[in-house]
């Protein structure tokens, strides 16, 4: 039997849902989850997975339905900025023989299968609905809903992404993102469809650009690049700046950068990331997923991160005889992978901006493949 009675998930993301259908298997008798927005509001970009996500879905039993929602590919080619590969790394199949080492997904694809399972598991999932106040006591977590009701929690999960409410609420206001110097764009277009490799075009200084298979139909073509003083763009411009970061790369690059047209299809962010220094929990109340490690694109892996934090707390909940056992386990096993990513994915970020000598995006890629093969 679980140590853990009784937990609310502040957030209904890919972390969130995730941690929630871990706790139920884990036997943990009430996890409610409360998502601030009335409906799941996802970008209608894509996201794409590498291994190590796809073992921590088998570990929460819904690998096949993820593959099945999903397009796997074959690895990532690095290319130089005319298109050549100079390095071609495919992940090993960590999940099995049966699964594919990397995934794309839709957003709202990998929403539902996350959706149903809570749904399987019991979870309560409360939408339109976030936290006034959360109280301690050393024996529990007493929380104040924005609808005026109250309800006490063995754990308080802050799940609830890189702006956590959770996060300054408990440790306050001086932990921020912090912009990187960087941008990401991003866009839905028709696959080739001999397309299996993500490609990624570096060489120029100011960031890189690259596409990656999303599904049978579609892929996506991105674009990570310097934006100096995080401006604000039009939004009827976006279309013609993402094409202008485009400019004189090779391989598929000219032929897909003429279809960006559609000023209100470009997913435009600017890059932010944060590392909570550890623990990353106050009493019983616990941050996990972007909210305690939000990381920039780089390395493909804030979705991995974030499910691999679910599976780890699942865990513990299952094994760990208290609540301090539980939190400080947790923290043990994931504070520094957390913090390889982190630092690694600004590292190759910070090359992209300001080239040095050692900069080695494909040795940051397979030392990050290294690292993430290894047991949770
Ligand atoms: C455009 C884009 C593309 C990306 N592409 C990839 C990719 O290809 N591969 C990859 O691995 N990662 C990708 N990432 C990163 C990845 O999406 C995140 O790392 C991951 O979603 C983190 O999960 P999370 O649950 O911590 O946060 P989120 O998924 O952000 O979930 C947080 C949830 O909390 C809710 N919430 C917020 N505030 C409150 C509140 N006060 N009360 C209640 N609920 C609240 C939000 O509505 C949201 O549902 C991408 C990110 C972006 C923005």
């Amino acid at each position: 039997m679980s140590a853990l009675k009784k937990v609310l998930i502040v957030g209904g993301g890919i972390g969130g849902l995730s941690t929630a259908i871990a706790l139920r298997q884990a036997g943990v008798a009430q996890v409610d989850v409360i998502e601030i927005n009335a409906e799941p509001k996802v970008y209608h970009v894509g996201i794409v997975v590498q291994a190590n996500f796809i073992r921590a879905m088998a570990a929460l039993g819904i690998a096949d339905q993820a593959v099945e929602a999903g397009f796997p590919y074959q690895g990532l080619r690095i290319c130089n900025v005319e298109g050549e590969v100079k390095a071609e790394l495919s992940g090993a199949q960590l999940a099995g023989e049966q699964y594919p080492a990397n995934l794309g997904l839709t957003r709202p694809a990998l929403h539902k299968v996350l959706l149903d399972a809570i749904a399987r598991e019991g979870v309560n999932l409360k939408l339109g609905l976030t936290f006034e106040k959360i109280e301690q006591t050393p024996e529990q977590a007493l929380v104040t809903f924005t609808d005026g009701t109250q309800d006490s929690y063995d754990l308080v999960v802050g799940a609830d992404g890189v702006y956590s409410k959770v996060r300054s609420y408990v440790f306050g206001e001086q932990y921020k993102p912090k912009f990187t110097g960087q941008g990401v764009w991003r866009y839905n277009l028709p696959r080739p469809k001999d397309l299996m490799y993500s490609h990624m075009f570096e060489g120029k200084s100011g960031g890189k650009v690259g596409y990656t298979p999303l599904t049978e139909d579609s892929l996506y073509i991105l674009a990570v690049w310097e934006e100096p003083g995080n401006p604000f763009f039009d939004p009827n411009s976006l279309a013609d700046e993402f094409q202008k970061r485009l400019d004189g790369f090779g391989g598929l690059i000219p032929d897909l950068k003429q279809q960006i047209t559609d000023p209100s299809q470009v997913v435009y962010r600017p890059l932010e990331a944060l590392l909570m220094p550890a623990p990353w929990y106050n009493g019983r109340v616990l941050l996990i997923g972007d909210a305690a490690h939000a990381t920039t694109p780089h390395m493909g892996q804030g979705a991995a991160q974030a499910v691999e934090d679910a599976v780890v707390l699942g865990e513990l909940a299952a094994s760990a005889p208290d609540v301090q056992h539980v939190l400080d386990g947790f923290m043990e096993r994931r504070y520094q992978r957390c913090k390889f990513i982190n630092e690694g994915s600004l590292q190759i970020g910070e090359w992209e901006q300001r080239p040095t000598p050692d900069a080695n995006f494909a040795g940051m890629m397979a030392k990050m493949i290294e690292v993430t093969s290894q047991p949770i």
